[in-house]
C-alpha cells in the first residue's frame, strides 16, 4: 500500500492533468463505467472501479482544517447540474481526491459525504472545459 501523500493540485494543474488524455487508446465503452456520471453520481464501494482507479492528486489542503461549504455557480448552475463549474476552491471539489481510468484515461473527482448513519462516495468526471480559476 503506497502512504505517499498525492499532490495537491490546484486549478491549471487539474486542466493540465484533464486535457493530457490518451484519448486514440482509450476503450470505449469503458469498464469503470463513469462516462456518463457528469453530475455527482453517488458510487457505491462496489460500483467504484477500484482495480481501474489511480490516486493522481487531491484537491484537499491538508492546511485548511475547514474547507468552505460554500458552492460556486456564477451562471445559475446548482450542485448537480452537468454543466456547474469545476472551481477548486469552492465545494465540493475543495473534499476532492483526483483519479485517472487506466482504462479510458478520464480523470474523475471523488468525494465522500458522512451522513448520520452512512457515508456516500459522490463521483464526477472531469471535463476541463468547465475547469475555472
Ligand atoms: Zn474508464
Amino acid at each position: 500500500m503506497n502512504t505517499t501523500s498525492p499532490p495537491l493540485l490546484d486549478a491549471a494543474g487539474l486542466k493540465q492533468l484533464a486535457t493530457t488524455r490518451d484519448e486514440a487508446s482509450a476503450v470505449t465503452p469503458c469498464p469503470c463505467r463513469l462516462q456518463a456520471a457528469t453530475a455527482w453520481e453517488s458510487i457505491t464501494e462496489e460500483r467504484w472501479p477500484e482495480a481501474l482507479m489511480q490516486r493522481v492528486g487531491t484537491l484537499r489542503d491538508p492546511e485548511l482544517h475547514e474547507p468552505t461549504f460554500e458552492e460556486w455557480h456564477p451562471a445559475g448552475t446548482r450542485y448537480d447540474s452537468p454543466d456547474a463549474p469545476i472551481s477548486v476552491a469552492h465545494f465540493p471539489y475543495n473534499r476532492c481526491d483526483v483519479y485517472r481510468c487506466a482504462s479510458c484515461t478520464r480523470l474523475v473527482l471523488r468525494y465522500t459525504e458522512f451522513g448520520g448513519y452512512y457515508v456516500d462516495h459522490r463521483v464526477r468526471v472531469v471535463d476541463p472545459a468547465l475547469i475555472t480559476g
